[in-house]
């Protein structure tokens, strides 16, 4: 049985059938998610037969670190292999001291197809489960200097995960049921403690899992991948849409923040000479104005095998003013650990 699989109810459940105090299973959550022990031997306050006993039922590690990159940005990037052999990939990126990111994946591979990203290249295997998405976090948090861990040099101060970004491999909307507890685990103060308001969603846009997402109401920060300012032009870089068009997307990121008070951002990957030309901006000026919406430009980070290019950063600057000069607000994100292929999907695919 996979432990973290389990919720934290579920565990506690585990030792009171076996005839053993429920305050255990917080004992061992800690060791996890604080101590960020990897095995059952480094519980040291739980009496050694209660430590094989568990050995026995429970694996922690469903995952392996098959590959381990780092960037000179600080960013790190790991491959895992899940159990049944597939590889998916999450990030580490760090802004700045306080900052610390886990990028994670939700599916091994996509379905969605959008024409840019690499993960959607060769399709959708399968959703990860609840467990492999929080081992994703955990094998993340592992990578910084703290509890258990020697700290990178001398002066290096523990550091903590402080957001989650799931914009890793994957259409996170189109795995809800395993998503959502695993971001609770992480939530959660018994969990990881990182609060709703720094984790953040992305999607393709489904208006449907934004509506469940948006009635949940959990607080976490949505943002959606729109790249095009019209049906034509979105319909031909992200072929999901014919299925529902702009109009139903932004009428449930509406409702998402109606229901929650939460804005939603809005990402925009520029390609150059595709999505990027003053018609688009004015475009998108008229579709979003009057939406408390933050836009996000991200320029194209290259795909081997693919044709588009990244606009040159005064083209990026230019499409940016537009879209400020129309009342929009926009910042330019540019991404972080490109040496290490950070735009996820590219090192599973050098890997195979
Ligand atoms: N499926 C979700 C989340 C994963 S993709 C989504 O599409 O939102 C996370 C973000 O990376 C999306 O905004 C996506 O459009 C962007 N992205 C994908 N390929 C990229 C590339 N080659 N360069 C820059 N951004 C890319
Ligand atoms: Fe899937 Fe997101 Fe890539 Fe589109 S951009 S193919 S939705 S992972």
């Amino acid at each position: 049985m996979s432990l973290f699989e389990q919720s934290s109810a579920e565990l506690r459940d585990w030792f009171l059938q076996h005839h053993l105090p429920a305050y255990r299973a917080g004992q061992v959550r800690r060791w996890l998610f604080e101590k960020r022990a990897g095995s059952f031997d480094e519980m040291t306050d739980l009496p050694a037969p209660l430590r094989e006993q568990l050995a026995a039922e429970f694996q922690i590690w469903t995952t392996r670190v098959a590959k381990h990159r780092d960037a000179a940005d600080g960013s790190e990037k790991l491959l895992l292999e899940l159990n049944d052999g597939q590889r998916i990939e999450c990030v580490l990126l760090r802004d700045d001291k306080e900052h610390c990111t886990a990028c994670i994946s939700t599916q091994v591979g996509c379905a969605m197809g959008c024409v840019f990203c690499a993960t959607g290249l060769d399709g959708v295997v399968r959703n990860l489960t609840r467990g492999e998405i929080l081992e994703q976090m955990l094998h993340i948090q592992r990578l910084l200097p703290g509890p258990g861990r020697q700290p990178a040099a001398e002066s290096r101060q523990p550091e903590r995960l402080s957001h989650i970004v799931v914009m890793g491999m994957g259409e996170p909307l189109l795995n809800l049921d395993a998503l959502l507890p695993a971001l609770a685990e992480a939530s959660a103060r018994n969990g990881l403690g990182i609060g709703a308001r720094r984790i953040t969603i992305s999607t393709v846009g489904l208006p449907d899992g934004i509506r469940r997402l948006a009635r949940e109401n959990c607080q976490y920060h949505l943002a959606l991948s729109l790249h095009a300012p019209t049906d034509a032009l979105r319909n031909e870089l992200v072929p999901a849409n014919r299925g529902f068009g702009i109009a139903a997307v932004l009428a449930a990121a509406d409702e998402y923040f109606e229901l929650t008070g939460r804005r939603v951002t809005f990402e925009y990957v520029l390609l150059s000479g595709i999505n990027d030309r003053p018609e688009h901006a004015q475009q998108l000026v008229h579709l979003l104005r009057g939406r408390p919406a933050l836009v996000n430009l991200i320029p194209f980070n290259p795909v081997p095998g693919l044709p588009y290019r990244t606009p040159a950063p005064q083209a990026t600057a230019q499409f940016a003013e537009l879209l400020t000069g129309g009342g929009l607000n926009v910042a330019i994100r540019y991404r972080k650990g490109d040496r290490i292929s950070a735009a996820c999907g590219q090192l599973r695919r050098t890997s195979n």
